[in-house]
């Protein structure tokens, strides 16, 4: 054992607990739902991407929630923006296609620093009734090679918000370059990270043996990763089914992993890619035992605010499971309801190994049935988008916004105090006004 390690106990356990919720019954919902739709994703992704634009071709709805959800743009240069179509373009669909060509021209010469166009399409009829692939391939004609055009479609007719995400990347795919036949294995870490929380990892990574990491997205599209048979990727976000089986179809294998929540959990997802890579378990446990234990010390103090809380988590990011196994097994919060608006059973399954057993799981949405299950259970917390949270706190209880989990760094161990805080400070502050 190294050195480090004798000063530094093992400090988590990345194995699930034998049962858990793996075979559970699932109580699935269909009704009415309360979730934002999937253009949504473009508020965390086009920071992400520094070269890209997302082109909504939308409604005036689309616009005014893209701007409500992402807040003015007070810098110059926006990196998205809607392309507002109407009643009066659908009079001729050439001429919606005429102005859309216009739009695309008239963004491309006044930005020349765009290099990749997303064009985002939405729900309203006027819109579905526009071909968008073939729009982006006549526009990918006509301005390659300086720009590359993509499409995909962030409606919100039967989708959740981060799935934007998911069609966004699967639109990705294809344009990955091919790795060489030959190359060696190489890594891919595939969901949108704060770029600090992606820096941690690769540096973890190299800690650990791992050096030839990829992440998808990266930062610029001059920078996408190869894919090919040599490729095993790690999901680092539960929402990404599509982005998965687009990356299956070119060959890569998915490393089954839980996500990267939590000492546990960011552990146990450095595990599989050590385990790929045959790193011996000395110098996997080396490189991960200072910020794990570091993570461990910072979560034990904010254990007490949390430890007993009864929690209910409404349907919404798809990051329900992931964060009820963290909080559950690290803060010793207990589970009430975990809804989850679509359950992926394998991507999720070392996420279900690990909750407690006889957990109250749901898949889908009937918010009124919820609601009164809600309200009878009485949490101490309930995870829910904005249009249920205000409803709620008006009646008392404390609630946390899901899209809030969304948009802040939570992956990995620095992170891991970050992410219970997000969960003790609404508590801690409805005990003070309480007291
Ligand atoms: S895509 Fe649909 S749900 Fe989303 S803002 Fe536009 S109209 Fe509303």
């Amino acid at each position: 054992m190294s050195s480090a390690l004798a000063a530094v106990p093992v400090v988590v356990q990345s194995r699930p607990a034998a049962g858990g919720c793996s075979d559970a019954p699932v109580l699935k919902e269909r009704g009415q739902r309360e979730v934002f739709c999937g253009l949504t994703g473009i508020i965390w992704l086009h920071r992400k991407i520094q070269d890209a634009f997302f082109l909504i071709v939308g409604s005036r709805t689309c616009a005014h929630l893209m701007q409500s959800a992402a807040g003015v743009m007070i810098f110059a240069e926006p990196r998205f923006g809607t392309a507002i179509i109407d009643e009066r373009d659908l009079a001729g669909m050439s001429d919606a296609n005429d102005e859309l060509d216009r739009v695309v021209a008239q963004l491309l010469a006044r930005r020349p620093d765009i290099k990749l166009l997303f064009l985002v399409g939405s729900c309203p009829s006027e819109v579905i009734k526009l071909d968008l692939s073939r729009a982006s391939e006549r526009l990918a004609r006509q301005h390659a090679p300086k720009v590359r055009v993509l499409n995909y479609s962030g409606s919100g007719i039967e989708t959740t918000f981060t799935q934007g995400e998911d069609a966004c990347l699967a639109s990705l795919i294809p344009a990955l370059p091919a790795s060489a036949a030959a190359a060696p294995k190489s890594l891919l870490v595939v969901g949108a990270l704060a770029d600090v929380v992606e820096d941690q990892f690769r540096r973890l990574f190299r800690a650990i043996g791992i050096p030839d990491v990829q992440f998808l997205p990266p930062r610029r599209s001059t920078e996408l990763p190869t894919v090919g048979p040599n490729t095993r990727y790690l999901l680092a976000q539960p929402f990404l089914s599509d982005t998965a089986r687009a990356l299956e179809e070119r060959g890569a294998t998915r490393l089954d992993a839980p996500f990267p929540l939590g000492v546990e959990g960011t552990t146990a997802w450095l595990e599989a890619a050590a385990a790929e890579w045959a790193i011996p378990a000395p110098k996997f446990q080396a490189a991960i035992a200072p910020a794990a234990t570091r993570a461990s010390a910072a979560l034990d103090r904010i254990r007490s605010q949390l430890a007993g809380k009864r929690i209910f988590f409404f349907p919404d990011s798809q990051l329900e499971i992931p964060l009820a196994r963290f909080l559950s097994r690290e803060l010793d919060v207990e589970l009430v309801e975990v809804g989850t608006p679509f359950l992926h059973r394998s991507h999720l399954a070392q996420e279900l190994a690990r909750l407690p057993a006889g957990t109250s799981l749901s898949e889908g949405q009937h918010v009124e049935r919820q609601l009164d299950r809600c309200r009878a259970a009485k949490p101490d917390i309930v995870v829910c988008g904005l249009g249920l949270a205000n409803p709620l706190e008006a009646e008392g209880m404390t609630t946390k916004w899901a899209i809030e989990l969304v948009f802040t760094p939570i992956q990995g161990y620095e992170q891991a105090a970050d992410l219970a805080e997000l969960f003790a400070r609404p508590l801690v502050r409805r005990t003070k006004l309480a007291a």
